[in-house]
């Protein structure tokens, strides 16, 4: 089975936004969210060596997702594909997966209040197509692939050519999408962009997000079961008075 993984080349990205138009249209992504963003370093040197660089960054699918581990639901899971899949059904919109996303890759909907992000276009992969924003890139800088396939262009990109990934001592999760450029440009995107350290679900957190919630639901069912029943009784003495 393939491992997949997406190689981004800075020397080609020209921060279109191309990429994050495709993946909100092919995902119905909402107003004001993205599964994919570009980003953009602040502007270094002296005139006139200056430099910048823009960068894409979404879900990177990592090795060790803390995501999973702070799903208690069991919504979010890694497939034997590397894939990192929200069960949409699952999903309780606890939002501690968001919390502990060092990357922020992960975002809350407000229309139905499940949790989305990047699954690498998971239903377009099945049908033998590439990720959306793979395809309409315009400068063709995202590369997508096996990174168990030595000879596939992605494996090849990691393991010969020195694509890299973006991590940092916060967060050192293994991530599965890699930055190909010249040197600088990857200094200057490693010291613009550091991954945070995970926040995991503290006792108040789960307190206020899970356990409340579900007792608040459960002493309301309760209590309307409850009332049916005394209503119930006495329509029954009602008819029984009647009779
Ligand atoms: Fe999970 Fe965030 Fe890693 Fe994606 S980038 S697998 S959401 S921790």
């Amino acid at each position: 089975m393939a491992r997949w993984g997406m190689v981004i080349d800075l020397r080609s990205c020209v921060g279109c936004h191309a990429c994050t138009v495709a993946c909100a249209t092919e995902w119905d992504v909402p107003a004001g969210q993205a599964r994919t963003h570009v980003h953009a370093t602040p502007v270094v040197g002296t005139f006139p060596a200056l430099q910048s660089s823009v960068f894409v960054a979404q879900c990177n699918h990592c090795d060790r997702p803390p995501c999973v581990s702070a799903c208690p639901s069991g919504a979010t899971s890694q497939g034997a594909d590397g894939i990192v899949r929200i069960d949409r059904a699952v999903c309780i919109g606890c939002g501690f997966c968001v919390d502990a996303c060092p990357y922020d890759a992960r975002y809350l909907n407000p229309k139905d209040r499940k949790v989305d992000k990047c699954d690498f276009c998971a239903a377009r992969l099945e049908r033998g197509q590439e990720p959306a924003c793979v395809a309409t890139c315009t400068a063709h800088a995202k590369h997508f692939g096996d990174l168990e396939d030595s000879q596939g262009a992605v494996a090849r990109m990691v393991y010969e050519q020195g694509a890299g990934r973006i991590e940092s001592t916060a967060a050192a999760v293994g991530p599965n999408v890699y930055y190909a450029g010249k040197p600088s440009q990857l200094e200057l995107v490693h010291a613009t962009f550091q991954p945070r350290a995970s926040r995991m679900p503290m006792a108040g957190t789960v307190w206020g997000r899970l356990l409340m919630p579900l007792m608040l639901t459960v002493v309301g069912a309760t209590f309307a079961g409850q009332a049916v029943a005394f209503f119930n009784q006495l329509r029954t003495g009602e008819q029984d008075f009647e009779d």
